[in-house]
């Protein structure tokens, strides 16, 4: 391990990664983890990971957690990338690839956070997690949690999907669910977290979720023999994983691992609920919250999220864009992928596949461009939208 400090990612104030950490307490904006890149280079080389495990971990020098400290782990990161064979040949993606993230511990990449956040907060002395969750985040928490030995506190929306509810209680997982959205259950954690002693590992709002979730770039450039894609599509709820790769791109960079081009990034909303999508196209530098916001791709609904500059500067500085689309489409594409592919997709992964279609007609991308979209977890815990 190499960390060295946390900046905070708008005023630049710097904090101890000693102690358990939550927002800026100046500005309240995300802190993140910097590293000595020049001492993690040493033993982390392109060479060094051939011979490295596949879980996450094995970029080690470049994720917080002290050597002696063993991480909290379930065998998460390491999913394939893979080509997409026959859907969309006749609108001519020939060169087109799906990094399969329902292959992760709890299916989905929600297990990449939840590894680097639980190991650091367990190892920091935390007794009792807490996260509001409208989906994944609360069974990955729940498995983490346990695995740890460590109290679970969720708080979800009471119509999330009921496979995730019932998970995170078979996990041993405290649950409450809430008559309201995400951030009304966000925000009643933060009402009772100082009595009960929780620990609160909303997404962003603790500096090592992020961390996890880089790693998704470090394996996408490794996977492609370290040439990035030119396009990436990301379902957005917080928008962790989509800042997270833009954070690894750079730490990549200065490892000398790879050049200065980026891939251009998109960030792909429900219709339902599209604060991002609106903001980019409003040229707003933050998203103001999103009205009404509803949507079956739980994981997209987010109306307001913390790190909302941070990916608007990173959309507009790839050149990339963002793009809303319905849930009748995603609902749609999701068969079209599992009969053509193989795959049960996540409507969240369903809906990068259904704005390929309108980038295209747009003009934004071109289908022999390499295009990576993100599948971030399985149709399986969303059975509700497949009964008719
Ligand atoms: C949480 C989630 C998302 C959104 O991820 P962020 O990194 O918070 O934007 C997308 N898809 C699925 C399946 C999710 O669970
Ligand atoms: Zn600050």
């Amino acid at each position: 391990m190499s960390l060295t400090n946390l900046r905070c990612t708008a005023c630049g104030l710097l904090y101890d990664w000693r102690q358990l950490q939550n927002l800026c307490t100046v500005c309240h904006k995300p802190l993140f983890p910097e590293y000595d890149l020049a001492a993690a280079g040493r033993t982390l080389t392109r060479e060094a990971l051939q011979g490295r495990g596949k879980s996450l971990w094995r970029y080690r020098e470049v994720l917080p957690l002290p050597p002696e400290a063993e991480p909290v782990s379930l065998g998460e990161g390491g999913t394939p990338l893979l080509p997409v064979i026959k859907w969309g040949k006749n609108l001519g993606f020939s060169n087109l690839w799906v990094k399969d993230e329902a292959q992760n511990p709890t299916q989905s990449f929600k297990a990449r956070g939840m590894t680097t956040a639980v190991s650091m907060a367990k190892y920091l002395g935390a007794k009792k997690l807490a996260v509001p969750s409208a989906g994944n985040a609360g069974g990955a928490l729940a498995a983490y949690a346990a695995r740890a030995g460590l109290e679970a506190h969720i708080f979800m929306p009471n119509d999330t999907p009921r496979a995730n509810i019932i998970e995170c209680r078979e996990l041993g997982a405290h649950v409450t669910l809430i008559n309201g959205l995400i951030t009304d259950c966000g925000e009643d954690i933060a009402r009772r977290k100082e009595a009960e002693g929780w620990f609160d590992v909303s997404t962003l709002k603790e500096p090592y979720r992020v961390e996890g979730k880089k790693t998704l770039g470090y394996e996408l450039a490794e996977q492609s023999d370290w040439q990035l894609p030119d396009v990436i599509l990301y379902p957005t709820g917080g928008g962790t994983g989509l800042i997270g790769m833009w954070k690894a791109f750079d730490e990549m960079e200065a490892l000398g691992w790879i050049g200065k081009k980026r891939p251009r990034m998109f960030s792909v909303q429900a219709a339902g609920c599209a604060p991002i999508v609106r903001a980019f196209e409003a040229g707003e530098e933050a998203a103001s919250e999103f009205p009404n916001a509803h949507t079956k791709a739980s994981g997209l609904r987010v109306p307001k999220a913390v790190g909302d500059f941070l990916m608007l500067r990173i959309l507009r500085e790839s050149g990339g864009g963002a793009i809303a689309v319905e849930d009748e489409a995603m609902i749609r594409v999701t068969r079209e992928i599992g009969s053509a592919e193989g795959l049960f997709v996540a409507p969240e992964g369903a809906a990068c596949f259904a704005a390929l279609r309108s980038l295209c007609s747009l003009g934004k991308i071109t289908p022999e461009e390499r295009l990576v979209i993100f599948n971030t977890g399985s149709g399986i815990k969303y059975l509700e939208c497949y009964q008719s």
